[in-house]
C-alpha cells in the first residue's frame, strides 16, 4: 500500500537516511522516543529531539492493518518499508519537556497534538534515490570531503535574508576561523516570512562577500520546531555532522514568542558541547551602535544604551510589506536589491 509524506516527514527521511541527524538513522520507536525524552540519548549518544512518524487517525485507520508500505512523496518512491509497530507516547511529557511547563499554549504543541493521533516506527527495507531535494543541496559526506584541508570550520544557521547582524557574525567567524559555512534552513511556511528561494539567494551573495572559497552556503531541509534549546542543539548536531568545527548559536536559538529566556539556548549547547562534539560559540547579539556608527556587541560608552538600534529581521520585514526602503544601517543595499515585498509569504 502507498502511504504519501507530508513534508516535515520527508524531509525528517532524509534528514536521518543522510547522517544529517546522526545518530539517528530511522524514525523513533516507543523506546528510543521516551529515551531521548528522558536521557536525551540515542543508541547512548546525545540526542536531544526525538525524529517521529506522526499519524493523524485518518491515516491510521487506513494502514492500520497493513504490514508494508510504499512511502511516496509527490507521486515518487521514496522508501519501502516494513515491520510497522504502531504506538503512542505521553504527549504532555513531550511538550513539558520540549516547550517548558507552558507547552499547552505553545501554538507548536497544539499543532504537534492535533497531527498525531498515534506514531509509526518501521524498517526501511528498500530505500530509492531521492527524487525532490532543494537546490544547492549536498550530501554531508561529499561536502566532508570538499572540507578536508580546512583547520575549522564554523556554522552559521539562519532562516532570514541576512542583515547587518548576520555580515557582522559571517566576518567574525571567517575572521576567527578562517571559514564559515552559512546554512539556512529551507522550509518554512509561515505567513509574513521569507520564501526559500530569496533565503537561499541572498545567503549565497552574503558568502560571496566574504571572497574566500573556504565560506560556503548550503540549505539546511528541514522545517523549524520553535524548540528553544532543545532545537538549537539538534542544529549543532547537524553543523557537527556536516564537518564544522565550530557552531553559533543565537541569543533567542529557534525561540518562539517568550517560551524560553534570553541567552537560554546558548547556554544550553555550551554545558553540551563535549558530548555533541563541537565547540559552541555564544556572544551578545550585535547591535548598531549610533555613537560609533558601527556595528558591533560591545560598547564602552555610557550613553550607548539609549542610542543602541537593534537590528532586526521582523522590523525589516515590516518595512518590505510596506514597500518602504530599509535603511542601510539594517541591511546593505547590495542584499536589499534582491529582495521586495513579494519576497514574502501571503
Ligand atoms: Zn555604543
Amino acid at each position: 500500500m502507498n502511504f504519501k509524506l507530508n513534508y516535515k516527514q520527508y524531509t525528517d527521511y532524509i534528514n536521518v537516511t543522510s547522517g544529517i541527524f546522526y545518530p539517528a538513522k530511522n524514525f523513533v520507536n516507543q523506546r528510543e522516543f521516551n529515551t531521548i525524552l528522558y536521557d536525551q540519548t540515542l543508541n547512548k549518544k546525545f540526542f536531544p529531539l526525538p525524529i517521529f512518524f506522526g499519524l493523524k487517525k485518518k491515516q491510521y485507520e487506513n494502514i492500520k492493518n497493513k504490514r508494508n508500505l510504499t512511502l511516496k512523496y509527490k507521486s515518487q518512491n521514496v522508501a519501502k518499508v516494513s515491520n510497522l509497530k504502531f504506538y503512542e507516547i505521553d504527549k504532555n511529557l513531550f511538550g513539558k519537556k520540549v516547550f517548558g511547563n507552558n507547552f499547552k499554549k505553545h501554538h507548536y504543541f497544539k499543532i504537534f497534538d492535533k497531527e498525531n493521533y498515534k506514531f509509526l516506527s518501521f524498517k526501511i527495507s528498500k530505500k530509492y534515490s531521492f527524487k525532490h531535494l532543494p537546490k544547492y543541496f549536498i550530501d554531508p559526506k561529499v561536502f566532508k570531503k570538499k572540507i578536508k584541508k580546512l583547520k575549522f570550520l564554523p556554522g552559521f544557521h539562519t532562516r532570514n535574508v541576512p542583515h547587518n547582524a548576520h555580515l557582522w557574525i559571517h566576518k567574525l567567524l571567517h575572521k576567527r576561523y578562517g571559514g564559515l559555512l552559512i546554512q539556512p534552513l529551507i522550509g518554512q511556511y509561515k505567513v509574513g516570512e521569507y520564501k526559500d528561494r530569496f533565503i537561499m539567494k541572498s545567503n549565497i551573495k552574503a558568502s560571496k562577500l566574504l571572497r574566500s572559497d573556504a565560506v560556503f552556503c548550503l540549505p539546511f531541509f528541514s522545517y523549524p520546531r520553535y524548540g528553544g534549546p532543545l532545537e538549537a542543539s539538534l542544529h549543532a548536531i547537524v553543523r557537527r555532522n556536516y564537518g564544522c568545527s565550530h557552531f553559533w548559536v543565537g541569543r533567542d536559538h529557534a525561540g518562539y514568542k517568550n517560551f524560553f529566556s534570553k541567552y537560554e539556548s546558548q547556554k544550553f549547547c555550551k554545558s553540551l558541547e563535549k558530548k555533541i562534539g563541537i565547540k559552541i560559540i555564544s556572544e551578545k547579539e550585535p547591535f548598531y551602535c549610533r555613537i560609533q556608527k558601527i556595528v558591533t556587541n560591545k560598547c564602552k560608552s555610557a550613553k550607548c544604551n539609549k542610542k543602541k538600534l537593534m537590528i532586526s529581521g521582523s522590523k525589516i520585514r515590516n518595512l518590505i510589506k510596506k514597500n518602504k526602503k530599509i535603511p542601510s544601517y539594517l541591511m546593505i543595499e547590495d542584499i536589499s536589491k534582491l529582495i521586495n515585498s513579494k519576497s514574502l509569504i501571503y
